[in-house]
């Protein structure tokens, strides 16, 4: 038998269908894509420019270098696992004690993942980093007899790490770069300069590596690195202080600097 429509029930079946119309998504943002950055095209360069560029950069920071503290390719894996969303002055402080209570890949590998996250604790998402760094002790045990493998292949099949911890492996411990390492600083600043129109940290290494031989991959993004730290930061880069500011497109920019510090600013 069909229900009998009281006024109750047409009060609440209105107020469903105003409900459901105004949650309801409009058509055209249901149909929207997804957001993704497009690659663009590489920028035209000339290499000369970019080759005094860098030089004047390198001679700034002469001291650039890997800031994890290590002494083997082992312990540089673990502090550049640690290092995702922390600062390397915190990993350093932490490492001392890891090192110290877990010297190698087996006695790692054989913790007690409770006592390792009490010494990680200090560093952004402990439980998930402690999980890695003793999954990769036992990979390193069972699939490299306990040595850290020398491949990118190799190494981006390790637990916790990626493309960039590879690269700063492969970089700093041996010597042999497949890449280049872009992190935040690498990445804003390669924008800055004009090297690269890309977004995405995959698409900016693409760029650079076409950009520099090989030999320059590793030292490339330590400077960068140095540079982003010292000079230009994010949010205030003192261009005026910067070896670099003559060949700059963003020298000097509003939005490098934000509006009401470019308006008192010339241009030196
Ligand atoms: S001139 Fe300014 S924006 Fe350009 S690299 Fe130097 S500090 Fe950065």
């Amino acid at each position: 038998m069909a229900a009998k429509k009281t006024p109750e029930r047409r009060v609440i079946r209105a107020s469903v269908k105003t409900l459901s119309r105004a949650t309801a998504k409009p058509a055209a943002a249901k149909r929207a894509p997804a957001k993704k950055s497009r690659p663009q095209r590489r920028p035209r360069l000339d290499p000369a420019q970019v080759a005094v560029t860098y030089d004047k950069l390198r001679a700034r920071h002469s001291d650039a270098h890997c800031e994890l503290n290590h002494k083997s390719a082992f312990q540089l894996i673990l502090a550049t696992v640690l290092s995702a969303q922390s600062t390397d002055v915190m990993v350093n402080k932490i490492t001392p004690e890891l090192f110290e209570r877990w010297p190698t890949p087996m006695a790692l590998a054989n913790s007690e993942p409770s006592q390792v996250e009490l010494v990680l604790s200090k560093v952004g998402m402990y439980r998930q980093k402690t999980r890695n760094v003793i999954g990769l002790c036992q990979r390193l045990l069972t699939e490299h007899g306990g040595e850290v493998p020398r491949t990118l292949d190799e190494l981006i099949r390790l637990p916790g790490v990626g493309r960039k911890t590879a690269n700063v492996v492969l970089g700093v411990a041996f010597g042999t770069p497949e890449g280049v390492v872009v992190d935040t600083h690498v990445q804003r600043i390669s924008q800055r300069l004009g090297w690269t129109k890309q977004r995405e940290p995959a698409d900016i290494e693409r760029d650079l590596m076409a950009l520099f031989p090989a030999r320059d991959w590793d030292m490339l993004s330590h400077t960068l690195i140095f540079h982003g730290r010292r000079i230009c930061a994010a949010r205030k880069p003192a261009c005026a202080a910067c070896p670099v500011n003559a060949e700059c497109p963003s020298a000097f920019r509003a939005e490098n600097v934000g509006r009401k510090a470019a308006t008192n600013r010339a241009r030196p």
